[in-house]
């Protein structure tokens, strides 16, 4: 076994060990969430996942996104089965193991490969003009200034390099392949690009170029792989359960509190003994009314927030945030990630103890944001990864409300109209049928 051998296993191992290590960091955040039965309909829920998240179909809102966006993806996925040969490759020493065996395949999945990444720079371009010189409105929001934008441009340079690599690896090659056997590998760009551009050089530059190229590609995919967990691009991952878990009831139906509910229903039933001790368990945790941190979300709202990409189609479609509100419903789901990741940090270090005297509310997102929101579903309709920012909108809500008792003055007016009227208006309910004297 050669040097560059145990070099490139000491850098797959310490590559998959770090990235595993920070994916189980993220599990471990999204487990603080509060318990949410999502285990119902698994018939309903593979088809969502397959349509919304491998199929994209939310995508298709915006036509040209979606189809630079799949140029992407598939060559991402596609990409994947030359990895495995890279890894052989790299591990043992050997040079294009599958092309012998495979033969015509081998030809034809590095020619798609090839086309694809293609497709795939010309959608990086795009995506690049796109975020920088055409500044489109939702990228140059208040939110995704700073790391945000700097995330969105950092996958894209990547991507430019990797393909530049992956180039440079076939295209010598070619040029060497042929010196050597006197025939072409036959790929559908490098096998006249390669000639093109490499053929003047000597045999030895050829052997340093296709090394630059071969370990540049890995070394992208190993960065990439590194920095996945730090970033928004998280979703080519988390889009799968995220869609998979997604709510299936219809979009206006809101979650009831159960302590509530049986409150009410206890008001409401004639038979119900007033005196009655509710059923508790003397171990459990008294559940705060809605949220006022992470803790008090559930699990489905923190995985939320791991799987946005800041894609901002809900800021774009949504009311309060078109009529110039603080409200944006992507910082929602960002501030939970951040405040998420920052609980997490301290319960690994501290216990389940920990308390920074921090919280969601006031720290991160202010009543002023939460009180914009119209409740109108349009940010859930339009994200393409089926997340739900109203959720945890009327968790923290409900926590203002019912442990704060805040809330705007026309609210407060409401709720007192209707503890003293049984009606949201400013009159007795004696006086409700006045209104047929007066016709
Ligand atoms: S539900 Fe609220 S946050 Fe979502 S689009 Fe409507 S107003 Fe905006
Ligand atoms: S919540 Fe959905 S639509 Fe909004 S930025 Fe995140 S991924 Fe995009």
């Amino acid at each position: 076994m050669e040097i560059s051998n145990i070099v490139f296993i000491l850098v797959l191992i310490g590559s998959g060990s770090f990235f595993a290590y920070n994916v189980r960091k993220i599990i471990q955040n999204i487990r603080l969430g509060r318990e949410e039965n999502r285990s119902d309909q698994k018939k309903e829920r593979w088809k969502t996942m397959i349509r919304v998240a491998l199929g994209q179909s939310k995508m298709t809102a915006r036509p040209i996104a979606a189809i630079l966006h799949i140029f992407i993806y598939v060559a991402f996925v596609i990409t994947q089965i030359e990895l495995i040969e890279i890894i052989i490759d790299g591990a043992f020493g050997t040079h294009r193991f599958f092309y012998e065996s495979l033969g015509g395949l081998y030809t034809f999945t590095i020619s798609l490969i090839e086309v694809l990444s293609l497709l795939a720079l010309i959608a990086t371009f795009s995506f690049l003009a796109r975020r920088n010189l055409l500044k489109i409105p939702r990228f140059v929001k208040p939110e995704m200034k700073g790391w945000p934008k700097l995330d969105g441009n950092i996958i894209l340079y990547l991507e430019f390099v990797l393909v530049v690599c992956i180039f440079t690896m076939n295209g010598t090659d070619e040029v060497m392949h042929r010196m050597n056997y006197g025939e072409s590998y036959g790929f559908a760009i490098s096998s006249w690009m390669g000639p093109l551009l490499f053929d003047s050089l000597s045999m030895d530059t050829l052997v340093v170029l296709e090394r630059i190229g071969w370990w540049g590609h890995i070394l992208m995919v190993f960065s990439f792989l590194c920095y996945l967990p730090y970033s928004k691009h998280l979703h080519i991952i988390w889009a799968f359960p995220n869609t998979y878990f997604s709510k299936l009831k219809p979009k206006g139906e809101f979650t009831n509190m159960e302590s509530v509910k049986s409150e009410v229903q206890l008001m409401l039933d004639p038979n119900a003994d007033p005196y009655a001790v509710p059923e508790v368990d003397p171990n459990a945790t008294p559940q705060r009314f809605g949220a006022k941190d992470v803790r008090d979300l559930t699990w489905v709202n923190i995985l939320n927030a791991y799987t946005c990409t800041e894609c901002g189609r809900c800021t774009s479609e949504c009311p309060a945030n078109i009529t110039g509100k603080k409200l944006s419903p992507r910082k929602i789901m960002m501030d939970v990630r951040d405040r998420v990741e920052e609980v997490g940090k301290g319960v690994r270090k501290e216990g389940d103890k920990f308390d920074d005297g921090k919280s969601l509310i006031g720290d991160y997102i202010t009543e002023e944001e939460i009180w914009a929101c119209t409740s109108c579903n349009a940010c859930v309709q339009a994200c393409p990864v089926n997340i739900d920012p109203l959720e945890i909108i009327i968790d923290l809500r409900r926590y203002l409300v019912m442990e704060e008792s805040k809330m705007p003055s026309e609210l407060a007016t409401m709720n007192t109209n209707i503890e003293n009227n049984q009606a949201p208006w400013q009159f007795s309910p004696s006086d409700r049928l006045n209104w047929k004297d007066e016709a």
